[in-house]
């Protein structure tokens, strides 16, 4: 069969469904999540992958696997030791929601991930790519999987150009896929696609001569493969700059402090931090003053030991990391611990704080 999408020429569907799934079984890579086609293991794999690289992705998945490998297990998990899980990786919402959507599925679906687009669009944090992609992965069912991996590749091949960055946009790569995929082997075309963004047709500099559907794709013979997708920039991200401080007890145990349950990495752990407006106070006094005031925590800041640049999806975190002391006894509550270094390991933190310890333990070793 042939087709014309309405935005782009013509395409031999058959045809290219073979050049692509044949390319997909052919060069796929060996990843953990495709020794089976478990939904709750493609699940898991998907929100993994969102915002991450597959090579990070990797470890993290193993070990989320061997720790909570079926639904009930995650279902049940403590929250700390999911979030201990997630360490690192970063968009912290997407464990949030994907452990309380698995409590749903345990609690209304008796543990199995549902089959159909209405019921699993339904979970929390499954939006349409993920449910696409549990659906079609997991379960055979020819639903569109399209992120922006899938855009850039669509907007190649049938020389779609619209913005990809637009929310609306989605609509017209859906179509198109609904067009294209395979109803014999809608997992292997949806992943193929995934595959081909991810290893031929790439960001910058596609490789249109290794390419299994060249000849398919319509930006090729234009020569403007260089030029697609359309994607309008993004809005400025905002500069934070913070102070950060690894305050001691007299026994050398640090302060750590549990984030709030809303916001940015809410419920992971940080060393006490407050945020500067403009520059940093002249004297450590008027910093020390400035924890007090907001965390209500006495304390005497000695050496910086390192400065610290995050960048998140909208903002970037500049923080000054001061040692310190705490200047009377402490009381630790649910949100507040002294621990040692060995056992800030039992804590969930973020990379910035991550690489806080890090300093810390090279400041240590001095
Ligand atoms: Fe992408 Fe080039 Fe292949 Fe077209 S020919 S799909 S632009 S890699």
């Amino acid at each position: 069969m042939i087709i014309e999408h309405e935005n782009s020429k013509k395409i031999n569907i058959n045809k290219f469904q073979n050049d692509l799934i044949s390319w997909f079984k052919n060069e796929q890579r060996d990843l953990p999540w495709r020794k089976d086609q478990n939904p709750y293991k493609v699940w898991v794999s998907e929100i993994m992958l969102q915002q991450t690289r597959v090579d990070t992705v990797i470890p993290y998945f193993n070990r989320f696997i061997e720790w909570f490998p079926t639904i009930d297990d995650l279902a049940e998990a403590n929250e700390d030791k999911v979030l201990k899980a997630w360490e690192g990786l970063g968009y912290y919402s997407r464990i949030r929601n994907l452990q309380s959507a698995v409590k749903e599925v345990k609690e209304k679906y008796n543990g199995e991930v549902p089959n159909t687009p209405k019921e699993i669009a339904e979970l929390k944090g499954v939006g349409p790519y993920t449910a696409g992609a549990i659906l079609s992965i997991a379960y055979g069912i020819p639903e569109p999987a399209v992120d922006g991996n899938v855009m850039r590749v669509l907007s190649r091949l049938l020389s779609i150009w619209e913005d990809i960055a637009k929310s609306s946009s989605r609509k017209v790569f859906e179509s198109a896929v609904r067009e294209l995929i395979s109803h014999d082997d809608p997992s292997s075309f949806n992943q193929a696609l995934m595959e081909l963004g991810a290893l031929i047709c790439t960001p910058t500099s596609p490789s249109c001569l290794l390419c299994p559907v060249r000849e398919h794709c319509h930006a090729f013979f234009e020569g403007v493969q260089e030029n697609l997708p359309i994607k309008t920039k993004k809005t400025k991200v905002r500069d934070v700059q913070l102070a950060a401080a690894i305050l001691t007890d007299p026994q050398g145990k640090v302060l750590i402090h549990k984030r709030s349950n809303k916001g940015l990495l809410a419920n992971l752990w940080e060393f006490p931090s407050v945020e500067i407006n403009h520059s940093l106070p002249s004297d450590r006094e008027e910093l020390a003053s400035l924890f007090k005031e907001t965390h209500q925590v006495e304390s005497k800041l000695d050496k910086i030991i390192g400065q610290i640049n995050h960048v998140f999806s909208h903002l970037i975190w500049n923080v000054m990391v001061y040692t310190g002391s705490l200047s009377s006894e402490f009381k630790e509550g649910t949100d507040w611990k002294l621990v040692s270094i060995k056992e800030m390991e039992d804590y969930a933190f973020p990379v910035p704080y991550q690489k806080m310890i890090i300093q810390y333990q090279e400041f240590l070793g001095k």
